[in-house]
């Protein structure tokens, strides 16, 4: 990376992200139907796909061949990005959880972290839910004050077709059914389709199953493990060589797109949702970290932007996950006997940026509908919004459709979901960065109950802090 060595990843990143925001907007705002039309161009998407076409003038040609090349270069770096970090997302729970398990070593050690862990965890996304209940109540976002019902029936009237496929994909939840697919038939079946809840179980499963053979030939198994779970780290540092330039064409892409307009009439209900994210990221983790995990604000962050930042511009907490656990422990310095068991499970099933979301938007949508939500409604949805987000895969949109489930649960009307569905992009951005950062907090608060957290210059004294240095230059070794 030549010239940019000295500066840290997370910088790297954070101008990648702003620039990204900077070049989106203007490319939506040079580009509307005007500025086609001015060029003699009717059907401008149609146009810049499928090549120039006859009688439109030259300089229209240049001009969509430009904007085809930029916006195929930004889909490559993105998509090339987002391949090498998901290629990396399954063998990285694989080997680290049972690495993870098997140097618990005893299972009332496996049973008391994964009791802490899974524990505070819930307690996190009730408290989550709790927080965005508080805020859409109090802000009222879907009352008639901020948006008209015209506004609603036209937002229902443009996006009903996609929020009925979006309701028509989730599904009615079983009890039985739920649990019982954590079991895999076949986990092999589970690695290759990348069913995440499973292959933890299914890793979580050999892990402890190795501390009950003899130690002789545990040993070797859990070294091979052990070296993998380096070698996949390693993959992750080369992949994270193009992390910047891949920030700045996804959020190209996502903010050209998008622009901000639509942010327009769902102002209100957008800042209620970041405004308790926030809260949750500002407020309510660092007392977590804080109190409980010994971490300071400033070193938290500094240890856990990359992190953050990808999963604002990837939207996906499953993608990350890999990014999380180096920055857990090479920069905040978790011992890996906890992250590599902590982290995979917070990725799959603690998403507190997802619950928040659920409560505002289902408020929302019971206040654009004029219902009245009884405080028995409200628990309902704390629950269901629990249990939804647990449910919901770390891949971009699905909180979406898991809110199909938390607005049958108290009958609020689904077609509400069509009004939200255009800004779900960038607050599906907001949510998954809540949801890594719960997931770190998580983390250093276990660590530190276990005593596998490095003091602050412990994890300064270290040799290898990769993500700050040039990552395929300096080979670990040692
Ligand atoms: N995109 C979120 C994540 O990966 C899930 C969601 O809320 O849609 O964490």
């Amino acid at each position: 990376m030549g010239g940019t060595k000295k500066i840290a990843l997370h910088w790297q990143i954070l101008i990648g992200l702003i620039l990204g925001v900077v070049v989106g907007l203007i490319i939506n705002a040079a580009w509307d139907a005007g500025t086609w039309s001015s060029l003699g161009v009717e059907n401008p998407a149609l146009w810049v796909a499928g090549g120039p076409a006859e009688g439109v003038n030259e300089n229209a040609n240049f001009v969509a061949r430009t904007t085809r090349f930029i916006r195929d270069a930004n889909g490559f770096i993105g998509d090339l990005f987002l391949r090498g970090l998901r290629f990396i997302a399954v063998p990285i729970v694989v080997f680290s959880l049972i690495v993870g398990a098997s140097s618990l070593n005893d299972l009332s050690k496996l049973s008391r972290i994964g009791g802490k862990t899974i524990g505070i965890y819930i307690v996190t996304t009730a408290i989550a839910i709790t927080v965005g209940l508080v805020f859409a109540n109090v802000v009222k976002p879907g009352s008639t004050r901020f948006i008209s019902t015209e506004t609603r029936d036209s937002f229902v009237a443009q996006f009903g077709a996609d929020a009925d496929a979006k309701v028509l994909a989730a599904q009615k939840p079983d009890v039985w059914d739920t649990v019982l697919n954590i079991v895999p038939k076949n986990p092999f079946e589970a690695i290759a389709a990348g069913n995440m809840l499973q292959v933890v179980f299914a890793s979580l499963l050999v892990g402890i199953a190795l501390t009950m053979i003899k130690r002789e030939k545990a040993r070797p198994v859990i070294a091979f493990f052990d070296a993998m779970t380096d070698v996949v780290i390693k993959v992750v540092e080369i992949v994270l060589i193009i992390a910047p330039y891949a920030v700045f064409a996804l959020i190209v892409e996502q903010i050209a797109e998008l622009g901000l307009d639509i942010l327009g009439s769902l102002a209100v209900y957008s800042i209620t949702v970041v405004a308790g994210l926030a809260t949750m990221m500002f407020v309510v983790y660092p007392i977590g970290f804080k109190l409980l995990g010994g971490v300071g604000y400033g070193r938290f962050f500094a240890a856990m932007s990359p992190a953050q930042l990808l999963a604002f511009s990837s939207a996906s907490s499953s993608a990350t996950l890999p990014v999380t656990m180096e920055c857990a422990e090479q920069r905040l310095g978790v011992k890996e006997e906890v992250s590599s068991f902590v982290l995979p499970i917070g990725a799959t099933i603690n998403m507190d940026g997802t619950a928040l979301y659920q409560g505002v938007a289902a408020v929302f949508i019971a206040q654009l509908y004029a219902m009245d939500l009884t405080i028995a409604d409200q628990l309902t949805i704390v629950l269901t919004a629990t249990l939804a987000s647990i449910g919901t895969a770390g891949v971009p949109g699905v909180g979406m459709i898991m809110l199909v489930i938390v607005l049958q649960s108290v009958g609020i009307p689904l077609e509400g979901i069509a009004v939200i569905l255009g800004v779900d992009r960038i607050l599906d951005m907001c949510r998954t960065s809540c949801n890594v950062t719960g997931d770190a907090m998580v983390c250093s608060v276990v660590a530190n109950s276990e005593g596998a957290l490095l003091s602050e210059s412990e994890v300064a004294a270290r040799a290898d802090h990769p993500l700050d240095e040039d990552p395929v230059d300096e080979g670990r070794l040692d």
